[in-house]
């Protein structure tokens, strides 16, 4: 169904403006992260091209808005079941435009994908409205909700689709139209998913899709005048620009951010469970999801047990071929991105840490075509202070610090001991000490022992420099959403 990218040179995406795909003039290379050979051709749109998109996504509004959420979420549906019926090819596509494993887009970024446009066609059918009676001034208060009009969405190259889609479809389902922007270095599945749009019957201009960086068709998207809301996913220094840029015009900001994830383990833990989950929840997709583990915080009296046993427990998490589906982790997205990671696991060694295992230690056994790869092997440190930069900054690779601590409340002030405050796991049996540490942890999410478990319903994001605003079900809603409060007097 999609133009087969290996019978090109290389892959020509173009944007997707009014329902019609729109070549661009000039384009950027993006890498296939597992070869380090050029992928495709993206195009570096600016302000014109999301000038186009922005009209067209205006023009669409007020048909799209005043259709009904059940006409609305049956198009939802369709999108899903679309996806799903793509899925083999979209998981592809994505594993060799970002470097993550194929089983892990079949498994995980794309089975997402649809599943948020199913969520969102389902909760948009449920929201109610608050009303109040003042009998004694003969008054009935009541909110109703309305679109907001045209949202600026921007997501980040970790999880493209998945996190794309998190944001698309509680934006439609809500009556709103879009202006997208892929993160530059993973637009293929968003370009692929067009076509989706195309054959689901979403109306010319609900969703516009525009490719390009963040400096040029990012900035024109969130300077835009005529876009008044913007959802954006990424690092944090990106959404201080944001946050910026948009502030003259008082646009209303959904902002996930970084995270600097600490797991807090206590004696009492189940350790073959913890240890299983902590490797995962360290390295998944190369450590690159924002919820990713990175300081492991031990109570000491198993300390020396748990250490050991986790240092073995991450030998055996395997790096090499995204299409081994004996490997558990690809490539990282970028040279740059790689050369970044790998300075803190120098820093750290410069600083007395300990590598017990990955970068520097153990060999990865790559085939020939992968030689120039992005790759990197699961990395454990342990003997970095709390006050190094390994342990206050977001790493975003597959590293991950160990350190002991003696009592509750030292391991909170630990956790709660960066800028950051996105997720945390507590591990512990104790029903008490669980309820207490996760009051008192300083993270939008808290999971007891488990991680990344997810109902959609609840609200999603960060506190401190992690985030503003929370995604959700009723969340999302309410974001994408302008509430009025309407008083009748009889
Ligand atoms: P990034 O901030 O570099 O880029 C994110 C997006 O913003 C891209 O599409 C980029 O082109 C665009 N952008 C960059 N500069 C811009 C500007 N000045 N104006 C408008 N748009 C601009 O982030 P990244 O490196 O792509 O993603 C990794 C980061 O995202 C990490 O910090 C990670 O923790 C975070 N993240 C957070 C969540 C969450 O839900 N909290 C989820 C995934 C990733």
């Amino acid at each position: 169904m999609f133009a087969a990218p290996e019978q090109r040179s290389h892959l020509v995406l173009e944007n997707f403006i009014g329902g019609k795909f729109v070549p661009c003039r000039s384009h950027i290379d993006s890498y296939d992260p597992s070869t380090g050979e050029i992928y495709c051709k993206v195009p570096d749109s600016g302000k014109e091209e999301v000038e186009a998109a922005v009209a067209a996504a205006k023009e669409a509004f007020p048909g799209w808005a005043a259709r009904s959420p059940e006409q609305r979420a049956h198009i939802l549906n369709k999108l899903a079941d679309l996806i799903d019926a793509n899925l083999e090819e979209l998981a592809q596509a994505e594993s060799r435009d970002q470097g993550k494993t194929i089983t892990f887009a079949r498994t995980v970024d794309i089975p997402r994908a649809a599943h948020n446009f199913r969520f969102f066609a389902s909760s948009v059918l449920h929201h109610t409205n608050d009303c109040s009676q003042m009998d004694h001034m003969g008054c009935l208060n009541y909110t109703i909700r309305c679109p907001v009009g045209v949202a600026g969405l921007i997501s980040p190259w970790n999880l493209p689709l998945y996190l794309l889609t998190w944001k698309v479809a509680p934006a439609i389902a809500a009556g709103n139209t879009v202006v997208a922007k892929p993160s530059e270095m993973t637009s293929v599945t968003a370009w692929m998913m067009c076509k989706l749009l195309q054959q689901a019957g979403v109306p010319p201009g609900v969703v516009n899709i525009v490719f390009g960086t963040g400096l040029k068709a990012g900035d024109a998207l969130v300077g835009h005048p005529e876009v008044p809301l913007v959802s954006f996913t990424g690092s944090t220094a990106t959404a201080q620009h944001i946050t910026t840029r948009s502030a003259p015009y008082c646009k209303k900001l959904s902002l996930e951010l970084g995270g600097k994830n600490p797991a807090i383990i206590f004696a009492d833990a189940n350790l073959d469970q913890c240890i299983e989950t902590t490797v995962r929840s360290s390295f998944s997709n190369q450590g690159e999801i924002c919820l990713c583990t990175s300081r492991i915080y031990v109570e000491r009296s198993i300390y020396s047990e748990f250490l050991e046993k986790f240092v073995a427990a991450s030998k055996k998490w395997k790096t090499g071929s995204p299409s081994d589906p004996s490997n558990n982790n690809g490539a990282l997205i970028s040279k740059e991105h790689l050369q970044k990671v790998r300075s803190f696991v120098a820093l750290a060694k410069s600083e007395g840490g300990v590598i017990h295992c990955g970068e520097g230690i153990d060999q990865m056994d790559l085939p020939k075509r992968n030689a120039n790869g992005y790759f990197m092997p699961a990395t454990v440190i342990s003997g970095v202070s709390d006050s190094s930069r390994v342990m206050q900054e977001e790493i975003f690779g597959p590293v991950t610090c160990l350190s002991p601590f003696d009592t509750e409340d030292e391991a909170v002030a630990k956790g709660n001991g960066v800028r950051y405050g996105l997720a945390a796991t507590i591990w512990s049996q104790d029903v008490g000490k669980v309820h207490r540490v996760a009051k008192r942890l300083q993270a939008g999410l808290v999971w007891t022992n488990c991680w990344l478990v997810r109902d959609l319903n609840l609200p999603f994001g960060g506190m401190k420099n992690s985030g503003v605003g929370r995604e959700g079900g009723k969340d999302s809603y309410h974001f994408f959403t302008e509430v009025k409060s309407v008083t009748i007097k009889h």
